[in-house]
């Protein structure tokens, strides 16, 4: 497969190193602290194209390709992860999938809005009790006049608080299970019943606000309803499958970043009168860094450019695959870069121990890895 980057690719990326590098980090620390979130840095990051990439452009897209976003949420994560999630919460969450499903209306109100950074997203599919099993969501959407009550409560939604919008997962009718399930475009400002209290405490991705979402007779009206009625299960694998791309994306950003704090230490610290590098130890667990972030990288850019070429097929299991690599290879080099620099990497000075708890998100967001050894080994045993 050829990865010789097109001149969009190469434009995608090389904006996004600069915005990085520029602009983010800059502020790494000083955010990372205060675990602070800049609703201006998204629609700087909009202003750039980067919630575009697999956008028509009369929505204010640019169509680069699922290869392009990969490229750029992985130049942002590599400096702060926090900064990767935007690429979900705008494009490949609600934007694409109501590219796909939405009406007219639909996509004329929301897609132009959350390519620009105007308007802030989200999606919710997550419940206290439903995580890996998302058929057992407990959420409902109750037919009355003119529209649907939603009851229920939301979990760990990324951005909740903070959205103007988001895709809701509910049932309208449990008796049918999963096919019962339904999606909802909702405006999450303005309709009433809907409430949100910020998850302030959690271990990593600290700039990238997580929410609670209830939901008491929040009436939404019909014209709410993504796609048919009874498909929300449909709609909501097939939004994972663009979102865990972006996840694998950004896990292959936070490896390279600990390659490169690894490396800089080992040749700048010095024990037994030689620098670390010298050691064939240190020189092993570089040497399978490397090894697990190209390969992770290859995975990812594979399951994007397969995605691009096929628009109309799914790549559930490439995309899986890339996922689960991409997701085991950061958390591995993030604790790796941890041994490597010692007693510095347990101290906030640096930035390993950021990158080690940001890594871990990559193992449980977007279906968590054991999900995806499921997803591939199905796959494998109904091929056979
Ligand atoms: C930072 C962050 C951001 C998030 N953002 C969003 C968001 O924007 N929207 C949203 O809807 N959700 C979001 N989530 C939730 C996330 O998608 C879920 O946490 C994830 O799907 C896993 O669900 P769970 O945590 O309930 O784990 P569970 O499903 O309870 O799983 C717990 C453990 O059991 C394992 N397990 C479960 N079932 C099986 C099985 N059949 N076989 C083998 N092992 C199994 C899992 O792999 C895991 O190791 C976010 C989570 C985090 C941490």
């Amino acid at each position: 497969m050829d990865f010789d980057l097109s001149e969009e690719q190469t434009l995608a990326r090389d904006t996004a190193r600069k915005f990085a590098r520029e602009e983010i980090a800059p502020t790494v620390e000083a955010d990372e602290e205060a675990h602070r979130f800049r609703p201006e840095r998204v629609q700087k990051m909009a202003e750039l194209g980067f919630f575009g990439s697999v956008i028509e452009e009369r929505f204010g897209g640019t169509q680069f390709g699922h290869l392009a976003a990969c490229i750029m949420a992985e130049e942002v994560a590599k400096v702060h992860a926090s900064w990767g999630l935007p690429f979900n919460m705008q494009m490949n969450g609600p934007a694409l999938i109501i590219q796909k499903y939405g009406n007219d209306e639909q996509k004329e109100k929301y897609i132009p809005q959350l390519v620009a950074g105007q308007w802030l997203g989200c999606f919710a599919i997550t419940e206290p009790n439903t995580g890996s099993d998302v058929a057992s969501m407990k959420t409902t959407a109750a037919e009355t006049e003119g529209g649907f009550l939603l009851n229920g409560q939301k979990t760990w939604i990324s951005q909740a608080h903070v959205a103007d919008m988001g895709i809701v997962y509910a049932y309208t009718d449990r008796d049918k299970g999963a096919k019962g399930m339904s999606a909802f475009v909702v405006d999450f400002k303005t309709t009433k019943g809907i409430s949100t209290m910020p998850i302030e405490k959690k271990f990593g991705l600290y700039c990238a606000p997580t929410s609670e979402v209830y939901f008491e007779d929040a009436f939404v009206p019909k014209s709410a309803m993504l796609g048919a009625r009874g498909d929300g299960f449909k709609i909501c694998m097939t939004m994972l499958d663009s979102t865990r791309l972006s996840c694998a994306a950004r896990a292959v950003g936070v490896a390279g970043a600990c390659i490169d704090a690894s490396v800089a230490y080992a040749k700048e610290r010095t024990q037994f009168g030689k620098p670390l590098a010298s050691f064939q130890m240190i020189q092993e667990e570089l040497a399978r860094m490397v090894v697990e972030h190209e390969a992770a990288r290859l995975l990812v850019y594979r399951a994007a450019t397969n995605k691009d070429k096929h628009p109309q097929q799914r790549n559930t299991h490439e995309t899986s695959i890339a996922k689960y690599f991409a997701a085991e290879s950061a958390v591995h080099c993030a604790n790796t870069a941890m041994k490597i620099l010692g007693s510095y990497g347990y101290s906030n000075e640096y930035p390993v121990g950021r990158f080690l708890r940001d890594s871990k998100s990559f193992q449980v967001v977007e279906g968590t890895s054991n999900i995806q050894k499921i997803i591939i080994s199905r796959h494998v045993l109904e091929e056979a």
